[in-house]
């Protein structure tokens, strides 16, 4: 079985990680090429597949929070909550 070209293949030659197509695709920077070979890598690949669905639900999820009215104080309190679990 011929393994198809792989567009995300990096100028080395290096055969990019399943982490680097996924960045690419969920930062809207990918071509329509490597759009379709990663549709055709998540079939066989469920890792890629799962974060592909839990990163689009999550910015769909916010999508659809930030179209609505925030209650006053939740923008604040999301931010202090964010800041204080910082530990980097
Ligand atoms: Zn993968």
């Amino acid at each position: 079985m011929n393994t198809p070209f792989n567009p995300f293949t990096l100028p080395g030659g290096e055969a990019p990680t399943c982490i680097e197509m996924l960045q690419l695709i969920l930062d809207g920077e990918s071509t329509r090429e490597q759009l379709e070979y990663f549709v055709l890598h998540m079939e066989q690949c469920p890792p890629c597949f799962q974060s592909y669905e839990v990163d689009m639900q999550i910015r769909q999820l916010l999508k659809s929070k930030c179209c609505r009215e925030a209650p006053s104080g939740l923008k604040e309190a999301i931010q202090i909550k964010l800041n204080g679990q910082i530990n980097f």
